[in-house]
């Protein structure tokens, strides 16, 4: 690979961050404080403009987010939950954290997502929750997914890592569901540095979540925001060290902000310019698009006829750095199983192109030209 012109993701944070996270560090508090509570009112103002009923968690990591969701909801040892095998092993590991075991499920050829049929054959006496996964930020059969859980008696914990920003049938991710985890990790489209989001209207869930974020003091979180940590304490579950710092929550609320004033329409744009330009190509799938926002994180295309190795071999001769998301979890010597033929068959097409705030149109037309020149 020749030297990289142009990265396959970025961090996009300056001096607005640099200086929200001096103001947090002149206070003298660096941990879970006034910065996190604001950061939480602020999402919670986003995805719920003032409904009522729901609660917000701020986390450490999208990957803790997925566990504490699925403890909330009650998943432990001898649980099955099922997932997307083509996803991050984050997802896979947090379902493994709670001592159940992940079912690798197969994904459409067309859009990546959970297959139902194949999930469905899957479901057993054990199986307690299911976990999609908006892959490259397309919840595409989320309803499918709800209407599956019902039938089957299932929680939902929706791994929203990839889908800050994006709506399914007119609402928010995150506005709606069951329990919806995100993840604010440097390249997801908002970073808080590391961190990550839990969101439901089960308070019960709730509560669970905020008490295990801080190793399952009971209301802690509470006494926290308002000062008045007390000594005398009680626990009575697993609970973990996943609560966000305000150093964090500082970052993230200066995203927040620049997410809608710029992130959003910039990745709104690449996303549109790459798929007119690769629209229609010979040997070139592009996943399936639903209608209504869909702020991409991530921009996957298919490389068909075997070539993808040699279309990424050719774009990193000229710096153009590309990624393979994701190797499937029932590949993986902790999680195998299967065979699970169309996530295996998209593991070889799928190459994943340069996408973040700072790529620029012109980028975008030398990546088309060498993928056109080397299929
Ligand atoms: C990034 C990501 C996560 C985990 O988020 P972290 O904040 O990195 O822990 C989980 N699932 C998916 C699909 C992701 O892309």
């Amino acid at each position: 690979m020749g030297q990289v012109k142009v990265r396959l993701s970025k961090s996009i944070v300056g001096e607005q961050e640099k200086q929200a996270v001096w103001n947090v560090i002149s206070r003298g508090y660096l941990g879970m404080g006034q910065e996190t509570q604001a950061f939480e009112k602020e999402l919670s103002q986003y995805l719920h403009a003032g409904e009522e009923g729901w609660r917000v968690a701020c986390v450490n990591t999208g990957t803790a987010a997925v566990h504490l969701g699925l403890q909330g909801v009650g998943v432990g040892p001898g649980d099955e939950v099922l997932a997307p095998s083509l996803t991050f092993v984050a997802t896979f590991q947090a379902i493994a954290a709670t001592g159940a075991t992940p079912i690798a499920c197969d994904v459409r050829l067309s859009d990546g997502l959970i297959d139902l049929e194949d999930a469905e054959r899957r479901v057993t006496a054990r199986t307690r929750a299911i976990v999609p996964v908006h892959y490259a930020s397309e919840p595409g059969n989320l309803s499918e997914v709800y209407r599956f859980a019902k039938k089957h008696g299932l929680r939902v914990v929706e791994d929203a890592a990839h889908a800050f920003g994006c709506t399914h049938e007119g609402k928010l991710i995150g506005q709606q569901g069951d329990v919806v985890c995100f993840s604010f990790d440097g390249i997801k489209n908002i970073t808080s540095g590391e961190g990550g989001l839990v969101v439901s209207r089960d308070a019960s869930v709730m509560e669970r979540v905020c008490d295990a974020r801080l190793l399952a003091v009971q209301k802690d979180t509470e006494k926290r925001f308002s000062g008045t940590r007390s000594w005398e304490f009680d626990v009575v579950d697993q609970g973990w060290r996943y609560h966000m710092s305000d150093i964090m929550a500082a970052i993230g609320r200066v995203q927040l902000v620049r997410f809608e004033n710029e992130f959003k329409a910039k990745r709104m744009e690449l996303g549109n310019y790459y798929r007119e330009n690769l629209q229609g190509l010979r040997g070139i799938e592009l996943l399936a698009r639903g209608e209504g926002t869909r702020v991409p994180h991530i921009m996957p295309i298919r490389v068909l006829d075997n070539k993808r190795d040699l279309v990424r071999a050719a774009l990193g001769e000229y710096g153009f750095e590309t990624g393979i998301h994701y190797k499937p979890n029932h590949l993986l010597t902790k999680f195998k199983s299967g065979p699970l033929a169309k996530a295996e068959q998209l593991y070889s097409e799928l190459l994943t192109l340069p996408l973040h705030p700072e790529v620029s149109k012109a980028d975008i037309d030398s990546i088309v030209d060498k993928i056109k020149q080397s299929i």
